[in-house]
């Protein structure tokens, strides 16, 4: 089977406890007002077989704490999303997925059900909403532990202080980013501007499935 993947990386140490494996899918048609992964929105793109993802991925998951699935929207993929995850819970590692879904809209999917999933965090991102909590990017979000090893990892992972937390890369051709930023790109562009320095960030595409 193949997925549509946006971006992988390892270590992300912002989006969850220990040093995680990263995985952003590519795709999303929730489309969320002030999103900052809208590259991430255009489906039919970036489209890889999981057997060649698996080869990758078996690099990082001995030495990893934990993989972070996120978006793009990864239930908009759920089928390739299940083979996934039965490949990496192979290797006994907690496994975060992000949802801009209601969970109303989630308990009930095979997904869900599968026990493939450690910890969920589902609802929209809402930029009219304040955001005080640990891994939410607004506090309209919600934290659902699926097992009894997503509690005993995330629990006091989530009861510790927000704090200004971010993984940033700088290649020769681009910087990426992994974390919540606080108030979206908002502090980020002031300072980038404040220090001359021209920010360029995701761009909405607005193809849908
Ligand atoms: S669900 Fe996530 S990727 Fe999709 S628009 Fe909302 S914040 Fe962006």
């Amino acid at each position: 089977m193949d997925i549509h993947i946006s971006r992988m990386h390892y270590p992300v140490t912002t989006l969850g406890p220990g040093k995680r494996i990263g995985i952003w899918l590519q795709g999303c048609s929730i489309h969320c007002e002030g999103c900052i992964s809208m590259d991430t929105w255009q489906f039919n793109i970036n489209k890889v077989s999981i057997n060649d993802l698996k080869q990758v991925l078996k690099t990082w998951l001995p030495q990893c704490d934990g993989i972070t699935i996120s978006g793009g929207e990864p239930f908009d993929q759920e089928n390739a999303l299940i083979e996934l995850l039965e490949f990496l819970n192979s290797y006994n590692k907690n496994i975060l997925v992000y949802s801009g879904y209601s969970f109303d809209g989630l308990k009930d999917k095979k997904l869900v059900q599968s026990g493939l999933i450690d910890v969920l965090i589902s609802e929209p991102y809402d930029h009219t909403k304040s955001q005080t909590k640990r891994l939410l990017g607004s506090d309209n979000q919600q934290v659902h532990f699926l097992t009894s090893l997503g509690k005993s990892e995330f629990a006091t992972y989530l009861e510790q202080p927000l704090e200004k937390e971010l993984d940033i890369h700088i290649t020769p051709e681009t910087v990426w980013m992994a974390g919540i930023p606080i108030n979206g790109m908002k502090e980020i562009a002031q300072a980038s501007k404040e220090n001359n320095v021209t920010l360029s960030h995701s761009q909405a595409v607005t193809k849908n499935k």
